[in-house]
């Protein structure tokens, strides 16, 4: 469903030359969990940008669900982008003047939606708070609503940039519950950024980055539930 063959990615600051990614192998199932782990500056949000069509990449092939995107043109791209990925990042990057629905409604293209904005507040257990502000909200509540938004579209793509990152271990525990629903329920395949080794217990493959090349991928013959990881 993933699959990614020497994949290479350079950023130019002034004159100097870095390479970011340096021949990136790796390949996820459809319906899978998968988890990145590295450490900072190891090129995991590079990889995970230009996955999701945010970055392009200098050579290599990227391919998801049998679409090439590095062959893709802008305009194909950002349609993948809006159409087929979710992202969530570690700051929920919710509109602060938009109330819950309404930073659900205005990302993403409801009129196309399979699902309405009621249906995925429930489904993250914020159905009474369609109505409040971000600041109104926890940590663990906005990162609730940024999931809403990000699987309203149904994305064939979640991707996860530190999705706990700023938040505790017992709301952490709940995020985590929540996007393995969504991965159960709905059949969507997740990848995500963590720091926490101990999250990658509830993936089906590990993929662990030092910089800019995978050293170690696991596969996971059985996973853990979200609310059993022990941190
Ligand atoms: P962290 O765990 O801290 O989030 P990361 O593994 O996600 O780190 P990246 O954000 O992918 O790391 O960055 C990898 C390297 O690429 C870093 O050295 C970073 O400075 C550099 N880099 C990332 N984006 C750019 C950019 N737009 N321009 C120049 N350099 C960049
Ligand atoms: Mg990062």
């Amino acid at each position: 469903f993933i699959y990614i063959s020497g994949l290479k990615k350079s950023y130019m600051s002034g004159e100097v030359k870095t390479e970011v990614l340096k021949g990136i192998e790796m390949q996820l199932e459809k319906g899978e969990v998968g988890v990145i782990l590295g450490p900072s500056g190891s090129g995991k949000s590079t990889l995970m940008n230009i996955l999701g069509g945010i970055d392009r990449c200098d050579s290599g092939k990227v391919l998801v669900d049998g679409v090439e995107i590095n062959k893709l043109n802008e305009n194909q791209l950002t349609d993948f982008r809006r159409e087929d990925i979710g992202f969530i990042f570690q700051f929920y990057n919710l509109v602060p003047n938009l109330t819950v629905g309404e930073n659900i409604e205005v990302v993403s293209n409801i009129s196309k939606s399979p699902f309405n904005i009621d249906e995925v507040l429930k489904a993250v257990e914020m159905q009474d708070k369609k109505h409040r502000f971000p600041r109104e909200l926890s940590g663990g509540e906005q990162q609730r609503v940024s999931i809403a938004r990000a699987i309203v579209k149904n994305p064939k793509l979640l991707l996860c940039d530190e999705p706990t990152g700023a938040l505790d271990f017992q709301t952490s525990r709940s995020i985590l519950k929540l996007l393995q629903k969504v991965n159960k329920e709905f059949g969507t395949t997740i990848l995500m950024i963590t720091h926490n080794a101990a999250i990658a217990a509830m993936a089906n493959r590990v993929f662990k980055v030092r910089s800019g090349e995978i050293v170690e991928t696991v596969v996971n013959q059985v996973t853990v539930p979200a609310e059993r990881i022990e941190w």
